[in-house]
């Protein structure tokens, strides 16, 4: 399916199979000798066959296209895999390359990851299992051009300025086009879902850099936003501000369910309310489970580095605790 966005913007919705997200936003920018795809989805036929689709129907070549990807997430770089051309450029943000050239970045983190979160070992090999990239990352590893905050592309009439808006991942980028007053923002802002700030090393501040972010795209005149899921943003600002005070509610929630005892993080997230459709945490997947984990955990480090909150090793696991 393809929507028309602007003269030469087109949005072609890729499938997720069991995804929550339902499908990805793929924009398809016309240009007169190169074309942009900006994001593709998981490397399944599925998505594949839907991106095909959509540039068939628009009459756009893979041979004359390049792919800009917003963040290296699955849902939005992995379909590149089997996209890439010789002559395609494959743009990407240097800090979420390097995460990318991890060979396994589960296995690296994993244990990293269980520490501070409190994950069960079962819950973690669960995922493990079903995630590892290098199920999705098969044959020749595509050859990317990274890009920087104010880098600009050139597309037919759109002058689309590289944006750095890191939070959602380490290098996220949007990108801005000032004429037009466009902006494809990735999974930065989403309209009818909260974008997911995850927390997988106690060494970076995702929350902090997230709300930096959104305050630097505050900034920006934007008659329409184009995000990586779900509907077409009108009302930017009102929408980035909702997010803003999203997440001031989850802090003071959070603060909210600290004892003097000490909570690990999946304890927290459990104890946190979703806005899900399962009944329960314990029918939550294992993969929601992590989410949800690494999210609490964002919200965490946050409070801990202002100072309001304190934290102690118990057993080899991160307890968080009220102030005392
Ligand atoms: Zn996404």
């Amino acid at each position: 399916m393809i929507e028309r966005v602007t003269s030469n913007i087109y949005m072609v919705k890729i499938p997720l199979p069991q995804s929550p997200l339902k499908a990805t936003n793929s924009y398809i920018i016309k240009g007169e000798d190169r074309n942009l795809i900006v994001d593709t989805g998981y490397n399944l036929p599925e998505c594949k066959a839907a991106l095909l689709q959509g540039l068939r129907e628009l009459g756009v070549s893979l041979d004359v296209t390049d792919i800009f990807i917003t963040h290296m997430h699955p849902d939005h770089l992995d379909l590149v895999w089997s996209l890439q051309s010789d002559s395609s450029k494959i743009y990407l943000s240097k800090p979420d390359l390097e995460t990318v050239k991890l060979s396994d970045w589960w296995e690296e983190n994993r244990h990293l990851f269980s520490r501070i979160s409190g994950l069960p070992e079962d819950v973690l090999q669960e995922i493990i299992d079903r995630h590892s990239p290098r199920k999705f990352h098969q044959g020749k590893a595509p050859e990317f051009t990274t890009v920087e905050d104010g880098d600009e592309i050139k597309v037919g009439d759109c002058l689309l300025q590289c944006v750095e808006t890191p939070g959602h991942s380490k290098g996220h980028m949007c990108l801005y086009e000032p004429e037009k007053k466009i902006l494809i923002c990735g999974d930065h802002v989403l309209n009818d879902i909260t974008p997911n700030i995850a927390l997988w090393q106690y060494e970076w501040n995702p929350l902090e850099k997230y709300l930096d972010s959104l305050d630097k795209v505050l900034g920006f005149e934007v008659e329409r936003a184009l995000p990586g899921h779900r509907s077409l943003i009108r009302d930017f600002k009102g929408r980035v501000m909702e997010l803003k005070s999203h997440h001031q509610e989850r802090l003071r929630e959070i603060l909210s369910l600290l004892d003097y005892h000490g909570k690990d993080a999946f304890r927290i997230a459990s104890e946190m309310s979703w806005d899900m459709t399962y009944e329960s945490w314990d029918q939550f997947p294992a993969t929601q489970k992590l989410f949800a984990t690494a999210e609490a955990l964002s919200h965490l480090k946050y409070l801990d580095d202002k100072g309001f909150i304190d934290k102690k090793t118990l057993q080899q696991r991160m307890l968080f605790t009220k102030r005392h």
